[in-house]
């Protein structure tokens, strides 16, 4: 029976035009491609798709596939390389395929053709032939063949696999990548270093990272660090030291440690201190600095500066004037030795 049908086979060959067109295909949609080579397309779809005789299929073209029909070197089904053919004639139930790219004077028609024998075509009621067609230069053409060849579909529609966060789904049919990628799995938990914190993805294999951002929130004492309201890492400097302690302090140790430089170079003392401002008056929040003239010009003491009430009015140790809230209150300004000079601060 097969060997008769070769013979009809063999004449359908010539005739390919008049009995083309039993299926015509179900989607004529390109694949979608991730390749990076700049791979042409294959021609998107055959004119018209027809079985000869027995399930063989084969895929008919305009004058405008001699190119690729030409280039192809390559056709596998159900992942099983398929044998190149010479002749139309050697495909018949074969695991072959054979391609018809020009014509010659003995065609009676334009139709050119790629023929690819039914040998390891699955005939299953559900089975759908995976048929890949490589040609150089292109992209892979897949195709999605029903058991008897005559329903053919470029395979467009991936399926199945799973996609992770760091990989692409595979789909089950072709084996390509498609789709997106899951997102990522940046838990509750951040990761912090000094200045920043961000989240890690928590999936295996993956070292996907938010954003950094900077700490922020909570309050530095002087004894314990800040603490970032968002990741809980604790961060920036200790607080300072209230100024006005701190110069009691250093004052406190200047006197202790300067002794021993002090008798090579001895201290002038001042006989009077004199300070460019004898009121101010401030708005709260203002600053301003008062400057200390010591008579005789050539002394050398040192001067503290001390204010009556600090909720009033704060001064540094280097005579800065903040004016903290409103009210009256003194800043005495006084040498080592006991001379000194009071400004009177009005806090508006
Ligand atoms: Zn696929
Ligand atoms: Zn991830
Ligand atoms: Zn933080």
């Amino acid at each position: 029976m097969r060997k008769i049908s070769s013979f009809i086979m063999a004449c359908a060959m010539c005739l390919s035009m008049t009995v083309v067109g039993t299926v015509a295909p179900q989607v004529a949609v390109q694949a979608e491609e991730t390749a990076t080579v700049e791979l042409k397309e294959a021609p998107k779809a055959p004119s018209t798709y027809k079985t000869v005789a027995g399930y063989d299929c084969q895929l008919n073209y305009g004058d405008d596939a001699e190119e690729w029909l030409s280039a192809i070197d390559k056709v596998e089904v159900n992942g099983i390389e398929y044998e190149k053919a010479t002749s139309s004639y050697s495909i018949w139930n074969n695991a072959k395929y054979y391609a018809k790219a020009t014509l010659d004077s003995s065609d009676s028609t334009d139709v050119r053709y790629l023929l690819i024998g039914e040998g390891k075509f699955e005939k299953d009621e559900s089975a759908v032939n995976k048929v890949v067609i490589s040609a150089d230069g292109y992209k892979d053409l897949v195709l999605e063949v029903n058991k008897d060849g005559k329903t053919v579909a470029i395979h467009t529609k991936h399926t199945g696999g799973t996609a992770t966060c760091t990989k692409k789904a595979v789909c089950d049919f072709c084996g390509e990548e498609y789709g997106e990628c899951a997102s990522h799995n940046y838990g509750d938990e951040y990761e912090s270093d000094g200045t920043y914190h961000w989240k890690k993805c928590q999936n295996e294999g993956c070292d996907a990272t938010t954003e950094k951002e900077a700490h922020k929130g909570g309050e530095a004492t002087t004894t314990k660090r800040a603490v970032c309201e968002v990741c809980g890492a604790e961060y920036g400097d200790l607080k300072q030291e209230d100024p006005k302690p701190a110069d009691k302090t250093t004052e406190g140790k200047k006197d202790d440690t300067k002794p021993a430089e002090k008798p090579d170079r001895k201290t002038v003392k001042a006989k009077k201190v004199v300070v460019n401002k004898k009121r101010i008056v401030l708005k709260k929040g203002k600053k301003v600095k008062l400057k200390v003239k010591l008579k005789p010009a050539n002394a050398t003491e040192k001067v503290t500066f001390k204010s009556s009430n600090k909720k009033v009015a704060k001064v540094t140790k280097n005579g800065v004037v903040k004016a903290v809230k409103k009210g009256k209150c003194k800043i005495t300004v006084k040498t080592a030795s006991g001379k000194k000079a009071v400004v009177k601060v009005t806090v508006k």
